[in-house]
């Protein structure tokens, strides 16, 4: 497993968990699915020697990655989630009443089906919820052929190696810009800045031609070593950015949206980033 980490991801470095009991694994049609207990971090799930999410530390993502969008829109009402298939955003989009449909769209149907056992706490029934579509298909084909406009669209895929790879493409891109609303919003994990920063710079590249906002927000997820997971945030509507923190926090208040990590004064701060980060964009 040691070595996959080294050569997956980081090449020279990586991370590694002790596993109390290995509860599945398995090499899917798509990838290598590992789920375990660590005395740590809890139920860990790993796709191709990288981890994915942890019981432990999964909030902090899962709130940063589908709060900031819905709590900057006004009236979010049809959603689409690309990728996710531990369930932790759905669960999340779903504590907005606002939402009348949410569409997602996994890969890999092995990925719902696993955590929906061993990680019951992330979707927490959200499966079940009648709002909900399930679609398993490559999400590339899936906005390629889409005629639906979503109010929000968050993109929870892998890394980009293996099947998430055509998630950060021109082509992924411009076929979320055609199914956002002009008031919508979309936001994407864009990995670690400072062990991934050409996937800051190459996503900013790709997704500019599409939409006429295009920047980063950031959060520390333990498990995501290496500094600041950074998310991709890109929109036809800048007014969203800027939405206040009062706003914010009344939406959040007029929804009943408990969180654990989430506050609005944390959302607004998340777009500030380093100089680092602002400076390698600035330079391509
Ligand atoms: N939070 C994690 C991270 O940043 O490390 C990622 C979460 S994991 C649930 C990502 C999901 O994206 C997996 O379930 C995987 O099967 C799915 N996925 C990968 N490539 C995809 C594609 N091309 N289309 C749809 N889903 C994809």
């Amino acid at each position: 497993m040691k070595k996959q980490i080294q050569e997956s991801l980081y090449p020279g470095w990586g991370q590694s968990f002790g596993m109390d009991e290995v509860l599945f694994e398995h090499q899917t049609d798509h990838q290598h699915l590992v789920i375990f207990n660590n005395q740590r971090w809890g139920t860990v799930m790993m796709l191709d020697g990288v981890v994915q999410t942890t019981e432990k530390d999964e909030f902090i993502y899962h709130e940063m990655m589908t709060h900031v969008p819905m709590l900057s829109h006004p009236e979010p009402k049809n959603v689409l989630i690309i990728g996710g298939g531990d369930g932790g955003i759905l669960r999340e989009v779903l504590k907005h009443p606002t939402v009348e449909s949410v569409t997602q769209v996994e890969i890999d149907q092995a990925v719902i089906d696993m955590c929906v056992k061993y990680l019951p706490n992330h979707s927490s029934g959200a499966f079940e919820d009648p709002r909900v579509k399930v679609v398993i298909d490559d999400g590339v084909n899936f906005v390629d052929q889409c005629e639906e406009r979503f109010d929000v669209i968050i993109s929870d895929s892998t890394d980009p190696i293996g099947p998430g790879e055509s998630l950060f493409t021109s082509r992924f891109y411009q076929g979320i810009a055609q199914c956002l609303d002009k008031n919508g919003v979309f936001v994407a994990q864009n990995g670690v800045s400072f062990m991934q920063m050409d996937e800051v710079t190459t996503s900013h590249q790709r997704l500019t031609p599409c939409f006429k906002e295009v920047t980063f927000y950031a959060a520390a997820v333990p498990t995501y070593v290496g500094g600041i997971m950074t998310f991709a945030w890109a929109t036809q509507n800048p007014e969203l950015q800027s939405t206040s923190t009062d706003d914010l926090l009344q939406r959040q208040l007029d929804r009943g949206i408990k969180t654990n990590y989430y506050r609005p004064a944390v959302h607004q701060a998340s777009f500030a980033l380093p100089a680092y980060v602002i400076d390698a964009i600035e330079a391509v």
